[in-house]
């Protein structure tokens, strides 16, 4: 699969879009406007969010969606490799990943503090591999430690 190509952000919007709205219809499903408000609300979102907190931001906006419907559509979305899921903490964190910068975290085993880095190298080592029986679609690398203000508190 090949993320590489760009498109215009408008151009973006309306492939997610089309790549949901496939997904629906080859499984079937009824197209809710929910899951495209959700959608459209996910790719406005910078960083990593979870089920509350996507929860919480549609409901300051007005749509007053079950934490049900947004659980199953953002795990739909997954599915559709529309979103990364990650398990930095017990929560499941997700975030947008149509057309974005490939980039990797760095978890506070302590505090719990999630930084994002880039790195080329590992990008470019990575996406150029393939694996036996295996169609690789996105990938993120994590790296665990202690953060600035933990090591500090360690010391004393
Ligand atoms: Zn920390
Ligand atoms: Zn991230």
């Amino acid at each position: 699969m090949d993320n590489s190509k760009k498109d215009s952000s408008k151009n973006s919007k309306e492939t997610i879009q089309q790549i949901l709205s496939d997904e629906i219809e080859r499984r079937g499903l009824r197209k809710t406007p929910e899951r495209f408000t959700i959608l459209e609300e996910i790719y406005q979102t910078e960083g990593h969010f979870t089920v509350d907190s996507l929860y919480n931001q549609l409901n300051e906006k007005n749509y007053h969606l079950s934490r049900a419907t947004i659980y199953n559509t953002v795990e739909f979305l997954y599915e559709c490799h529309l979103v990364l899921k990650h398990y930095f903490h017990k929560e499941a964190e997700y975030e947008k990943c149509f057309n974005c910068k490939v980039h990797h975290h760095l978890v506070c085993t302590k505090c719990g503090m999630v930084k994002e880095f880039t790195d080329s190298n590992i990008r470019r080592d990575v996406q150029t591999r393939h694996y036996k029986k295996f169609d690789m679609t996105h990938f993120s690398l994590v790296v665990y430690g202690l953060c600035e203000k933990c090591q500090n508190n360690h010391q004393v």
